[in-house]
């Protein structure tokens, strides 16, 4: 599978953190079920905004995507998304673009003007099949611009020639740079050979990018990618969430005090396709939410499992009531990647498995609470069942704030409990006294 990674000249937002989790969790799942998963996703590091931000900031291009690719691994690393197997930079594909372009140049899809080289999507007959619009459609909509040379306002920059102070690279048709749609098809053939199976990427990428994509493979008679999928954006109100329209959350702003597991769990609480909604009151949910799946984990003493390690259900036993979980999920799994339907079927096997260990069935509930650890690690999802490590302050808090409930000192238990809240931790009333975990 291929996904269309970022462009480097920024910090990650949590649009870039739901449409990573969407296809590290589809990867996750196509290898639980035993595919060999080959997961290429690219990192666009020669472009206008960096070339902007380098020319503000008096720095290389070079050191603008440095600096954002580390960024954007730390943030991903640390919301539990596995590496790509291979993660190509546009940069190291520039010979191979040129390739492409004088291919597409010597078959008289691509024509030559005063600033570089653009396509004619008139020449590919189905243009639009992604859009879901014919061309005609398409070309009504586009913004008329004022480049005369171009034969149609659709026509797309292939390659942009040389500028002073922009990076460039020698080319028969020129010295410059590539445009943007080049890179993903000479990246994706290379990797994954052409008919590879999964194209995917943002639902704002659909069109033009994925459909230029396509364009530019479909006219040199290649088949591409056979099937594509797109995620929903991350939505501010009525807007979706963007760099370019500055009203972004970063990944390191939400980390700070959200468990990444919960933002996981929020992503697979909705379906990949839709709008997700992410406000202090849908996280709060899937806080609630996650609580209640560590509480079975500690309940089982389940085993941690998933973060970068990609599960497989050969790995496991599956029997009696944990069996049938693993089915309901994968049918609903397998029908376009359901996971709101799958995760519902889990936290019903949540309370299953309670309420059979409740009524001493232990057997029945160990292996539902087995089956739910497993497919959570499926999801990518660790749980949390064992204890946290409890510094000496906190275990002198937690004394104390047992000692004042024993005396009936609601007012001291409650400043108590604030103290420990502020110092990270949830607080419970168990049946022995106070429980805090992380
Ligand atoms: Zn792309």
């Amino acid at each position: 599978m291929y996904v269309c990674g970022p462009t480097v000249y920024g910090p990650p937002h949590i649009g870039h953190g739901r449409f990573t989790l969407v296809w590290d969790i589809a990867r996750r799942w196509y290898t639980f079920g035993g595919l060999e998963v080959t997961y290429v996703s690219n990192l666009t590091d020669v472009d206008d905004k960096i070339i902007n931000r380098a020319r503000d900031e008096g720095r290389s291009e070079h050191d603008v995507a440095t600096e954002y690719e580390a960024q954007w691994f730390e943030a991903m690393d640390a919301i539990g998304v596995a590496r790509p197997d291979e993660a190509p930079h546009a940069t190291h594909y520039v010979s191979q673009m040129i390739d492409l372009i004088s291919q597409l140049l010597d078959s008289g899809v691509a024509y030559r003007t005063s600033d570089g080289v653009y396509f004619e999507v008139s020449r590919v007959p189905d243009y639009g099949l992604l859009a879901g619009q014919p061309l005609d459609s398409l070309r009504a909509g586009a913004r008329v611009e004022a480049l005369e040379e171009k034969r149609s306002p659709l026509d797309f920059a292939l390659w942009k020639n040389a500028k002073p102070n922009e990076p460039r690279w020698e080319a028969p048709f020129g010295d410059g740079r590539p445009g943007w749609h080049t890179e993903c098809v000479a990246m994706s053939l290379q990797l994954l050979g052409d008919g590879f199976d999964l194209h995917t990427g943002g639902l704002d990428l659909k069109f033009p990018h994925h459909e230029n994509e396509r364009a530019q493979a479909v006219a040199l008679g290649h088949t591409f990618s056979r099937y594509w999928a797109h995620n929903g954006m991350v939505m501010v109100g009525d807007q979706k969430m963007a760099k370019s329209l500055g009203n972004f959350t970063t990944m390191a702003e939400l980390l700070v005090d959200t468990d990444p597991r919960a933002y996981r769990l929020l992503v697979l609480r909705s379906h990949y396709r839709s709008p997700l909604e992410v406000t202090p009151s849908t996280i709060a949910d899937a806080e609630r939410a996650l609580a209640r799946l560590d509480g079975l984990a500690r309940r089982f003493a389940l085993p941690r499992l998933a973060g970068p390690k990609l599960e497989r259900a050969s790995a496991f036993t599956w029997a009696g009531a944990g069996d049938e979980l693993y089915r309901a999920v994968a049918a609903s799994l397998d029908d376009d990647l359901d996971t709101p339907t799958a995760v519902a079927k889990i936290f019903d096997a949540v309370t299953a498995a309670h309420a059979a260990a409740d009524r001493g069935d232990l057997d029945g509930a160990t292996g539902l609470a087995g089956a739910v650890n497993a497919l959570c690690g499926a999801l990518g999802l660790s749980l949390f069942g064992d204890a946290d490590d409890v510094d000496e302050t906190s275990a002198g808090l937690v004394a104390a704030r047992d000692e004042a409930r024993a005396r009936k000192d609601w007012a001291a238990a409650d400043r108590l409990r604030d103290e420990l809240v502020s110092l990270g931790w949830t607080v419970e009333d168990g049946a022995d006294g106070t429980l805090i975990r992380r």
